[in-house]
């Protein structure tokens, strides 16, 4: 069996305990006869799986009871319709603009009222995250959004800001459970689960109590969150296999010693990459220092027309999918959870033999 080290932006790495624990179980789930795809989603086999994750994701993260747990279909992307449509009471919500996904967001925003983008990064390429102060909010504001990682501009919000009573919403996709956050300072937490939590097809959405119940009279019944809540999301048939493997990654999580001990672990192989790029004439980081994420972070060669050519070498060398997104250039390393040290220390020990070769 071959294993790479894959840095690619998701879907990403899984751990290896996760995919041969599933492996096993695959043909004969827990002496059913049949693998979790075949199982019915109403069976008691699923039932476990599925109040099995959320408690495992509510253990995780510290999530109070007045929020609640939702797994979804539509990816990141569909939330950004469903968080407008359910929260717009008021017509119109203040968003912060740090990137392709922010932008994103806020575009689907407006079919369905105001968008005021309260603090933007973008005359600088996104390379910063803007400081927020409470007095930049609308007080009318139906909510906040923010995108606490941006995936292809390498950046992070290193505090939450605190909108006083404006409901707080972030698209965590690339950052869920990679660090201790406070739950209580955000309304709804939504993330595509194919970088943290899972495979692709997955999204969950951690959503207090109070702004479930608001949604627009034009909102679909699937893209309700209602539906999705008092149905303890089911119901229709979710992503049952999703959930089961997201089930997995949480207690592997959990094994690992929570998110603390992850936090840990992702802040020390951030440093690796981060210090041997502080301490190379050859490579740069083109993200402000005080932003940089510890999931994605993008590095150029400046001046010299050498991207291909890394690429393609540290492929050879076992390390896939380190081309920068196309609207970046340049490379990028995400580095989730399931990567582990060893593979960022790969990655530094292949770029130091680059940088000499080609200096
Ligand atoms: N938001 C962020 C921060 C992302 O990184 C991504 C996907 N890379 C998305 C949203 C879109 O997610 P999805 O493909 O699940 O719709």
């Amino acid at each position: 069996m071959k294993r790479v080290y894959n840095f690619s932006a998701g879907p990403s790495m899984l751990p290896l305990a996760v995919l041969e624990k599933a492996q096993r179980e695959l043909p004969d789930y827990k002496e059913s006869g049949m693998s979790v795809m075949e199982l019915s989603h109403r069976s008691g086999l699923f039932t476990d799986i599925i109040t099995g994750a959320e408690d495992l994701l509510r253990e995780l993260m510290n999530i109070p009871d007045n929020y609640k747990v939702l797994f979804v279909q539509g990816g990141a992307s569909q939330q950004f319709a469903m968080v407008p449509l359910n929260l717009m009471k008021n017509g119109k919500a203040d968003y912060v603009n740090t990137g392709s996904w922010s932008k994103k967001a806020m575009k689907e925003a407006k079919k369905y009222g105001q968008v005021n983008v309260i603090a933007s990064s973008e005359e600088d390429n996104f390379t910063y995250i803007p400081k927020l102060d409470q007095n930049m909010f609308d007080p009318e504001a139906d909510y906040v959004h923010i995108t606490t990682n941006n995936t292809i501009e390498g950046t992070a919000f290193r505090e939450v800001p605190d909108t006083g009573n404006i409901p707080l919403v972030a698209d965590m996709s690339s950052n869920i459970l990679s660090e201790e956050i406070d739950v209580s300072k955000f309304g709804i937490i939504y993330a595509g689960a194919q970088k943290n939590i899972g495979p692709a097809g997955l999204t969950v959405v951690i959503i207090r109590e109070d702004l479930i119940g608001n949604a627009s009279d034009i909102c679909p019944t699937m893209l309700d969150y209602q539906t999705h809540s008092e149905s303890g999301s089911l119901y229709n048939t979710p992503p049952t296999y999703g959930i089961y493997m997201a089930k997995l990654v949480f207690e592997w999580i959990k094994e690992l010693g929570g998110i603390h001990a992850i936090q840990k672990r992702n802040e020390l192989k951030a440093s690796l990459l981060y210090d041997y790029i502080a301490s190379s004439d050859f490579y740069q980081s083109p993200v402000a220092e005080d932003s940089r994420s510890i999931m994605n972070i993008p590095f150029v060669i400046p001046g010299l027309d050498l991207d291909g050519q890394f690429v393609k070498e540290a492929k050879e060398a076992g390390l896939e999918t380190l081309k920068g997104h196309r609207s970046v250039g340049g490379m990028r390393a995400s580095i989730y959870n399931a990567m582990p040290v060893e593979g960022v220390e790969a990655l530094v020990s292949f770029m130091k033999k680059f940088e000499e070769e080609n200096k």
